[in-house]
């Protein structure tokens, strides 16, 4: 068997192009366009990139980019008197604080300065209550966007077997929830779990968040199961490459043998991240200025 290839890319794409045309719905009824503030702190380089495209892909959707460049220096009141400032903005639906931040800044207390209404990561307490108890709130966009990949596939996930590898509160934690929700039954496994490859082995759905290269082998998985690889690895350089490939946390080369579905990396869940940030923030326009959100977003 050969599994079928999970289209992160083009589903992404078209989760931003029905994000754009409500978009363009919502200044129509709001007279005024959807916006996202955007905080980066310091020069890291990978996040310099996120922040450019995170940029590029609100202001392609029709949406208002809000972007704030602070000095690594920043001390902590300044960054929590501009997240005031920015929860206090009715321009602003969506703020997202660029992680990491300087170790200097405590992540927690930054996180929690925002307003739950305009936290469109969906890190703050709040929304990861409301996410805990069912209540509508906003949702991390990875695991997110790894959960309308498998319902798009799967349809309805009631009494499948799910393991979740990787327990954390970005991507691990929020994808059990999800899972939960959607009615599977849910394994989460972590670096202490005994025997990792026999718990993969009863999953109908396999969802790695781990971070290590091409550590979920091919025998691991059931047959047919549906594998989402949320890990991105880059593998030290090979000869006449200057940068090594990126691999998932899943052996995708074997993996494809046994699995019924499987996401590539790249072009997995990774485009999927930043359209579902596009959504919440729209989602949270909706909300911010009362009006209905529409179905399908
Ligand atoms: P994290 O480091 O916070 O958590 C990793 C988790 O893996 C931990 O809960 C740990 O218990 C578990 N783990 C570590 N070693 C293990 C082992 N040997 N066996 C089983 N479990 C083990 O990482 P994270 O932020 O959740 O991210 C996980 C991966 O997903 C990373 O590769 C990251 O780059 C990637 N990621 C991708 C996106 C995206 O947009 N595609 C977004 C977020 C994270």
């Amino acid at each position: 068997m050969t599994a079928e290839r999970i289209d992160g890319k083009a589903f992404a794409a078209s989760l931003r192009e029905r994000v754009g045309e409500h978009a363009a719905q919502f200044e129509a009824s709001a007279g005024r366009k959807a916006g996202l503030a955007v905080v980066l702190v310091g020069e890291d380089p990978a996040s310099q990139v996120y922040v450019r495209s995170k940029h590029k892909a609100t202001v392609a959707a029709g949406m208002e980019s809000f972007e704030h460049r602070l000095p690594a220096d920043t001390s902590e009141e300044d960054l929590l008197a501009l997240v005031d400032r920015l929860n206090a903005d009715e321009a602003v639906d969506g703020i997202l604080v660029q992680l990491p931040l300087p170790d200097h800044l405590d992540e927690q207390a930054v996180i929690a300065s925002i307003s739950p209404d305009k936290d469109v990561d969906g890190f703050h307490v709040t929304n990861a209550g409301r996410l805990a108890v069912g209540q509508s709130g906003f949702v991390p966009c990875t695991p997110l966007g790894c959960m309308m990949l498998l319902t798009e596939r799967l349809g309805d996930l009631s009494g499948l077997e799910a393991v979740v590898i990787g327990r954390s509160n970005i991507v691990g934690k929020p994808m059990a929830q999800l899972l939960l929700d959607a009615n599977a039954t849910v394994t989460i496994a972590h670096s202490r779990t005994k025997d990792l490859p026999s718990v993969v082995k009863r999953a109908d759905i396999v969802v790695a968040a781990v971070g290590r290269a091409e550590m979920v082998k091919a025998d691991w998985l059931k047959d047919g199961a549906t594998v989402i690889d949320v890990g991105i690895n880059r593998l030290p350089p090979t000869d006449g490459e200057e940068k090594g490939r990126l691999v998932g946390d899943v052996d995708y080369a074997g993996a494809k043998s046994v699995a019924g579905a499987i996401t590539p990396v790249p072009g997995g869940v990774g485009p999927m991240t930043i359209a579902v940030l596009l959504r919440n923030t729209l989602v949270a326009a909706y909300r911010n200025a009362d009006l209905q959100v529409p179905d399908g977003l």
